[in-house]
């Protein structure tokens, strides 16, 4: 049942290409109404000026429920003071093209004074994963990012909600409040798109010139050669050095860091060797994931004294490198 038309909307083609709701209680009555229907219904949170990245996620989705609604949602309390908030591109009208031309059912989109209330004053913090990284260049940032996704999610009581592996490190923190508060959803983690250079696709690129944008896809290329060599068996604290020294090569006024982790707690690994780190022949070669991170495919060593404090790493390992402030991606 379409309880967002019979609420009172405009017919999908008239005004919008698609239902917007801007409340809470709107939201839940139409994903109630779909569940009561038996379909499966998916969310995928953003923060709008949409790409390709987020209508990949949005078509995976699909893979997952039969309904999809996305949310547009710029989020002021995982801003700090002195970053983008005010300038962060807000593009509704063509968000909802988009969304309507992948089938979205349904956009999300409430007001600030509707996800932040008179009085509120609940803060969702996440400890360890959330820490290092830009959880320690970014004061806040996830504790901002973990309590509207807590909200998002409870929000809609979506069966399965989308994130992006393009912010790994924000995937895992979701992943961890989600076992954490008992939220009943499954994370699903998509993909990352980008552009034939290899940029991961961000809606930031839009504060990139080309000369900018060509140095910003050399991350890629880096974070490549740096994985090459880890499985080739050097030694991780050298190929984080090399990587460094390469991004400031490549035209990065200022690289914050490269540094290998572990993939679901992004324990540091190293310094020394990756385990099962000689190249393989028969292996695919790994795809590249992320702007700021890639996969390894390796292995910590089991005899390093970090390793056996945390009772044993994941892997395969993951190598990050800190986005150059200066480019602001
Ligand atoms: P944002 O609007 O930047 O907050 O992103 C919303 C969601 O889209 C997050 O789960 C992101 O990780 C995901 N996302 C952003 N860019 C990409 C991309 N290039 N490929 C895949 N997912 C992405």
């Amino acid at each position: 049942m379409d309880v967002v038309r019979s609420l009172g909307h405009k017919p999908a083609m008239s005004e919008t290409p698609l239902p917007i709701v801007r409340t809470v209680a709107e939201l839940r009555a139409q994903v109630r109404a779909w569940k009561a229907a038996g379909e499966r219904v998916a969310l995928v949170p953003t923060m709008g000026a949409l790409h390709e990245g987020h209508l990949s996620l949005v078509r995976l989705a699909f893979d997952r429920a039969e309904r999809v609604v996305a949310s547009v949602f710029v989020n002021p309390t995982q801003f700090g003071p002195a970053e983008d908030f005010d300038a962060y591109p807000r593009t509704e009208a063509r968000d909802a093209e988009l969304l309507a031309d992948v089938g979205c059912d349904l956009l999300y989109a409430p007001t600030v004074g509707e996800m932040y209330p008179q009085g509120f004053a609940t803060k969702v913090s996440v400890a360890g994963v959330s820490e290092p990284l830009d959880g320690a260049a970014r004061p806040g940032h996830f504790d901002g990012v973990a309590t509207v996704v807590s909200k998002l999610l409870l929000q809609a009581g979506a069966d399965v909600a989308v994130f992006g592996e393009k912010d790994y490190q924000q995937l895992q923190v979701i992943r961890r409040l989600v076992r954490d508060l008992d939220i009943p959803v499954d994370i699903v983690g998509g993909p990352t798109a980008r552009d034939g250079d290899g940029l991961a696709l961000s809606s930031r690129n839009a504060y990139l010139d080309a000369g900018q944008k060509r140095v910003a896809a050399q991350l890629n290329q880096v974070l490549k050669v740096a994985i090459s060599r880890l499985r080739a068996g050097e030694p991780i604290a050298e190929v984080e050095q090399a990587a460094v020294r390469a991004l400031e090569a490549s035209g990065f006024d200022q690289v914050d860091y490269v540094e290998v982790r572990g993939p679901s707690d992004l324990a540091r690994l190293g310094p020394g060797r990756l385990e099962g780190g000689s190249p393989d022949p028969g292996r695919r070669p790994h795809r590249p994931h992320a702007a700021d991170r890639q996969h390894g495919g390796l292995r910590p060593p089991s005899a390093s004294p970090g390793h056996a404090a945390r009772g044993g790493l994941p892997q395969p390992g993951h190598a990050w490198v800190r986005r150059p402030r200066t480019l602001k991606l």
